[in-house]
């Protein structure tokens, strides 16, 4: 072949190859990191890497708690188009305790709007523990945020009622259409937290005292002890934070629940505070918005994209479980979900 003839055959497969891969969708070339193999496998590979680590101890303020099984550990996974990955004990109804703190918030900011929860309660981070009193003392807010124990009887106390049953019928409706399935309160936790919330009753004294405090001091703190009573599974859970991830629609029941303009501000107070005196290292080394609760559940929010969830009841001092956080960082940095990342 002469090489006049060679040249052009070979700019001609050279076209035909740059035709081909603009034909190809991109997906189609790289394997997709969140495929359903993928998810299926990271979500078991984190319950299998982390069920061993025996590190902290159940929380044991509220007594019930301790009872619980230090060995329960679940994994879920729940996505914006509705799929599911889970692994190990995920069907296990765990109180929600501050994981239901972020829920309220929406309530009130759907109720009401996001600037209530700024003026009336605050969205500062205190770097403190999550049931401080001092920090009450030391920021104008009092409250600080909805995240911690304070701003969070603050936002129950915004909750529209005219009476406390009417205020927890309504939180615990909401959280229904978060979940998409029926929930029950795990009586025992509430019976206990309730004879020992001493701490709570006082924060709520000390906010109605400079009229931070939107409803009878006694009554929200009972109203916030029987949310933080509610017993959700991961599965249930990881749902709830999905359809924070779907921007308010619910991607199992497809309603949508909240306003998917009110998510963003949501998900930024988790970020600032979510993991309590913990939340800077946890922005650290996950990278995304969540919530821990002391009953040993975790959901971290990947937006636009899933739910991830861990629980198991052993805490760290900061009153974080070590299992969740674990599982959550690993299958969130498989997955590259970084919302500080540029590449995701
Ligand atoms: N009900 C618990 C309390 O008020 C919730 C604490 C938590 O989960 O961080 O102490």
């Amino acid at each position: 072949m002469n090489p006049r003839p060679r040249g052009a055959l070979c700019a001609a497969i050279t076209l035909a190859m740059l035709v081909w891969l603009h034909s190809v969708p991109l997906q189609a070339r790289e394997p997709d990191p969140w495929s359903a193999e993928r998810l299926t496998r990271l979500v078991s590979q984190a319950h299998a890497r982390f069920k061993d680590v025996k590190d902290g101890a159940n929380a044991d303020y509220i007594p019930e708690l301790a009872k619980v099984p230090s060995e329960l550990f679940g994994v879920a996974v729940v996505t914006v188009k509705g799929e599911v990955f889970t692994a190990g004990d995920t069907d296990h109804a765990f109180s929600i305790q501050s994981v239901s703190k972020p829920f309220t918030a929406a309530l009130v900011m759907e109720e009401q709007s996001p600037g209530v929860i700024v003026d009336k309660i605050g969205v500062e981070p205190t770097g403190l523990p999550f049931n401080s009193i001092i920090a009450t003392q030391l920021l104008p807010q009092m409250s600080a945020n909805p995240m911690v124990n304070a701003g969070a009887i603050a936002a129950v106390s915004l909750v529209t009622a005219s009476s406390p049953g009417e205020r927890f019928a309504k939180i615990m409706g909401w959280y229904e259409r978060m979940a998409a399935d029926r929930l029950v309160v795990v009586e025992d936790v509430y019976r206990s937290e309730a004879a020992t919330n001493q701490n709570n009753r006082g924060i709520a004294y000390i906010l109605a005292n400079k009229g931070r405090l939107y409803a009878d001091p006694l009554e929200a703190v009972d109203v916030y002890t029987r949310q933080c009573s509610i017993g959700v599974t991961a599965k249930q859970l990881a749902v709830m934070g999905a359809t924070l991830a779907n921007r308010g629609v619910n991607p199992m029941s497809g309603k949508r629940v909240m306003k998917g303009d009110h998510v963003a501000h949501l998900l930024a107070v988790m970020m600032m505070a979510g993991f309590y005196n913990e939340a800077g290292a946890w922005a650290w080394s996950a990278g995304l918005p969540g919530k821990t609760g002391v009953g040993g559940g975790i959901v971290a929010v990947v937006p636009g994209r899933a739910a991830i969830v861990g629980f198991s009841p052993r805490l760290n001092a900061a009153g974080n479980s070590i299992r969740a956080m674990k599982a959550i960082e690993y299958i969130a940095a498989e997955l590259g979900a970084n919302v500080f990342e540029a590449s995701r």
